[in-house]
């Protein structure tokens, strides 16, 4: 399938290489109009997006997720870092695969995307070692729970699944699970040589947004409170940008720097 730049198109991503190429063979099968990105991901027709998951889960193929194909992704950037994305061999080691197994866009911000993956084991007892290798973590050892940021994207290591959110498109989290997989068993194969770490990192509060914020109650985002507000962001279902007079006036403008680097570290920016 050529790409139209006047029509709207959507990515379908599939959760391994096998799904992937039984999905492709499926579409050839089916006579239904498609673009390969890789093995793991086709772009579609937003229009017909809909009836070809079914067609492909009548067909007994998994899906794992979609997102709109934007206007940005059909320079060939997409395309060679496509085919150039080869992920680490895992032979031997600790971590064998990271399953995708959700795709969506990010709340907050429908041009990033949301994913979750599951891990093939338990990572529970490495997760003291990732706290010590990982800078700026913040580990909640009750839920077992490690969060840190790279860059934009906020990722959540858990004892057997790995949330990202506010991955630029379906390479770039590709490429991220990737890390995320060498550096578990990185951590795995050196943690005789790492002091794990137990501290739990103070996590940002609902009441520490709301003092970030003018506290005026004025309801320009939408909200009934600031603190409604606060809480909603945190949830990731407002987006900073929404409170006017943070984004407006100088006054808050020290307030706004600070909101938006723990936004987008949370990845509600
Ligand atoms: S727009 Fe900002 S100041 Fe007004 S209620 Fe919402 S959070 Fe509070």
């Amino acid at each position: 399938m050529e790409i139209d730049k006047s029509k709207q198109y959507e990515i379908i991503v599939f959760p391994n290489q096998d799904e992937g190429l039984k999905a492709q063979r499926v579409l050839v099968t089916k006579n239904i109009d498609y673009k390969h990105i890789s093995t793991l991901a086709v772009a579609v027709s937003e229009k017909y997006r809909q009836e070809i998951c079914r067609i492909l889960i009548d067909n007994g193929v998994p899906i794992t997720g979609y997102y709109k194909f934007l206007y940005r992704d059909y320079e060939e950037d997409l395309l060679n870092r496509a085919q150039a994305y080869k992920a680490s061999p895992s032979e031997g080691e600790f971590l064998k695969t990271i399953t995708l197994c959700y795709v969506a866009p990010c709340m907050a911000d429908e041009k990033k995307i949301r994913l979750i993956a599951y891990f093939d084991r338990d990572i529970t007892e490495l997760l003291p070692y990732l706290n010590a290798v990982i800078k700026g973590a913040s580990y909640n050892k009750n839920a077992s729970i490690l969060t840190y940021a790279k860059e934009r994207r906020l990722i959540n290591l858990y004892s057997i699944k790995v949330t990202i959110a506010k991955a630029s498109d379906i390479i770039d989290a590709w490429m991220i699970l990737d890390e995320v997989k060498k550096l578990i068993n990185d951590t795995y194969r050196r943690r005789d040589t790492i002091k794990p770490n137990y501290e739990e990192k103070v996590k940002v509060t609902a009441l520490q947004i709301y003092g970030w914020l003018p506290k005026t109650n004025c309801r320009a985002c939408g909200d009934a409170t600031c603190l409604a507000f606060a809480c909603r962001l945190l949830l990731g279902e407002q987006k900073l940008s929404k409170c006017a007079p943070l984004s407006t006036e100088s006054k808050f403008s020290e307030n706004k720097k600070i909101m938006q680097e723990m936004a987008e570290a949370l990845g509600v920016a």
